[in-house]
């Protein structure tokens, strides 16, 4: 299953509401749908959970019963069938012959405790948001302008985000998209509607980004410390080489015989892992200054 589709599973199993919630949970769920109005009362959706829940909510709420039928394409089509059903859900959600263009009507979400509820049904319906792993976006997506206006009005005036959401609307083919990137924006809007589990997934997600990130910081800086002191190193053995070759380690000063051979022995050896394994241990520098002379008198030898 898809990261939204385990979303969705988890917002259709969130109970215990009120009254006035199961309304406003329905309302979101209609006004979102397929179509909602008194010619057409439809839903299509490819997951069974989510056609029985629109049914079973319908039953509970409205006292109708929908037509749920399966498409050649594996979809489920759930219908009012009957026109005066129709009329009788478009009344209780108060719209009527006259209302026509698709709006959000507030009188059905007065109630703060039923914002969280209509917020649900609507994701439910036109909602999808990607697997945090891939990236971070959550959608709905309408065809109708004034109606994704009215919900990017209503999430941004939403008093739980504290934060404050800025949703951003496109168009996209016939749709309207209003859309939200970033994790918190994510986890927020999860959250309020009832996903807590799927907010926590994308949390833990991003914890998990963030301390990866961190490692390879951490790694790409400690790799560039080593190729520093790898080619310092070849060159210091080069050095060393080259005065074996000629005039002789035992020709060099006694404190810079030392760290020759012990440098020449250790190519992967720190200044730091050097200076403590002299018999007189030197400062780390010490042991940098000594290197430098060794390459000084190499650089001499003609
Ligand atoms: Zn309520």
């Amino acid at each position: 299953m898809s990261f939204s589709a385990d979303v969705k599973s988890e917002l259709l199993s969130v109970e215990a509401e009120d009254e006035c919630c199961l309304h406003a949970f329905c309302y979101g769920l209609l006004l979102c749908s397929r179509s909602f109005s008194l010619r057409e009362i439809s839903a299509l959706t490819e997951h069974s959970n989510i056609a029985n829940k629109y049914s079973e909510i319908l039953k509970k709420v409205c006292g109708v019963t929908p037509l749920i039928s399966k498409s050649d394409a594996g979809k489920y089509r759930v219908e009012i069938k009957d026109a005066e059903d129709r009329a009788k859900i478009m009344n209780s959600f108060g719209y009527d012959i006259k209302s026509r263009t698709m709006r959000i009507n507030y009188a059905n979400i007065s109630d703060e405790c039923c914002k969280s509820a209509f917020l649900r049904g609507v994701f439910i319906s036109c909602g999808t948001v990607n697997d945090p792993n891939k990236r971070y976006h959550l959608e709905f997506v309408l065809p109708y302008k004034n109606l994704i206006k009215d919900l990017a009005l209503f999430i941004s005036e939403f008093d739980e985000f504290e934060t404050g959401l800025d949703p951003k609307i496109i168009q996209r083919n016939s749709n309207y998209v209003m859309y939200f990137k970033g994790s918190e924006s994510i986890e927020d809007i999860l959250t309020v509607m009832g996903a807590v589990n799927s907010s926590l997934q994308v949390m833990g997600v991003k914890m998990y980004k963030d301390m990866r990130n961190n490692v390879n910081r951490k790694l790409n800086f400690e790799n560039a410390n080593l190729d520093k002191t790898i080619s310092a190193a070849s060159k210091q053995i080069d050095a060393i080489r080259k005065i074996k070759n000629t005039i002789g380690i035992s020709r060099l000063p006694v404190e810079l015989r030392e760290i020759a051979k012990m440098r020449f022995d250790n190519p992967d050896m720190s200044l730091r892992e050097l200076s403590e394994s002299l018999e007189v241990p030197i400062s780390r520098s010490g042991v940098n200054h000594r290197l430098q002379k060794i390459c000084d008198i190499a650089d001499g030898i003609k």
